[in-house]
């Protein structure tokens, strides 16, 4: 487990499973994957395998033994939903979230048929916990829209979208059941253009439904009235830098009863 993450919305990172394959374009650049590949073939390194799948028991019981609760993003050199982790392992990952809830759970996934599937079925014990909360990827139309329908269609407590990085504009996004909104633009040497009216769709989407929404960063190639906006932060994360309609960065307030299930879901500024 990484105590302190770098990313924004985040405190914690915890990954029960390392590696993953890439499943359309918002993996073109993987950081996980760039980081991982850095290592293959170091011996005793925890990426010696590279990015290759592997299944990690030992990394299990970690949020158990972290006493101060955190905001916790699951596998985020990984995805748990993909093929190849098992079922019962995925079982053994959220009956981990369901003991150690004194944190907050991000569980974010790619895999948005098989989460949504197990999450109705067999995982259905950490569906309507309050403190997990369940999310999918979605960077373009083609294969990110049809995962926040199948996230829509999981019954769950608490639903968020991660639109990182935003490839094109969505258009008029439906986030109904949606609680949470991340948004952002491409990092990294290769990165794709992020044009800011593409956020500022999401924003109005997020202000018009209700949702929290949460601006990540701008990228390394943000785009403002057709030109290039030139911005000292190389990865667009400076948020004086941004214009003042896109500075938004709000978490959902989930309010639990004892027994950890949702019951209300407001926007915290
Ligand atoms: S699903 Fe996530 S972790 Fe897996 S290759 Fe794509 S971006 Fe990387």
């Amino acid at each position: 487990m990484s105590e302190n993450s770098s990313i924004e919305w985040t405190d914690a990172t915890w990954n029960p499973v390392r590696g993953c394959t890439k499943v359309s374009p918002g993996c073109k650049h993987c950081y996980a994957e760039t980081f991982a590949e850095r290592f293959r073939g170091t011996p005793g390194h925890p990426f010696e395998q590279g990015f290759d799948l592997r299944i990690v028991p030992d990394k299990l019981e970690e949020p158990l033994r972290w006493k101060k609760p955190r905001k916790i993003f699951v596998n985020s050199m990984s995805d748990l939903f993909q093929d190849g982790v098992p079922d019962d392992f995925i079982g053994d990952v959220v009956d981990v979230m369901l003991t150690a809830c004194q944190h907050t759970y991000q569980v974010l996934t790619k895999r948005s048929e098989r989460m949504r599937d197990m999450l109705n079925s067999t995982l259905c014990r950490g569906a309507k916990a309050s403190h997990i909360w369940w999310g999918v990827s979605s960077e373009d139309r083609k294969y990110g829209l049809p995962r926040i329908a199948h996230l829509q269609q999981a019954d769950v407590a608490v639903r968020f979208v991660s639109i990182d990085p935003l490839l094109e504009d969505l258009g008029g996004l439906d986030l109904s059941g949606i609680h949470w909104v991340i948004v952002g633009g491409e990092s990294g040497a290769k990165a794709r253009p992020f044009d800011l009216d593409w956020g500022r769709r999401v924003i109005l989407e997020a202000r018009r439904q209700k949702v929290a929404c949460f601006v990540k960063q701008l990228g390394r190639r943000p785009v403002e009235n057709g030109l290039p906006l030139r911005l000292a932060s190389s990865k667009g994360g400076d948020w004086d830098e941004w214009p003042g309609d896109i500075r938004l960065r709000e978490f959902p307030r989930v309010q639990a009863d004892v027994a950890g299930r949702r019951r209300n879901v407001e926007v915290e500024g």
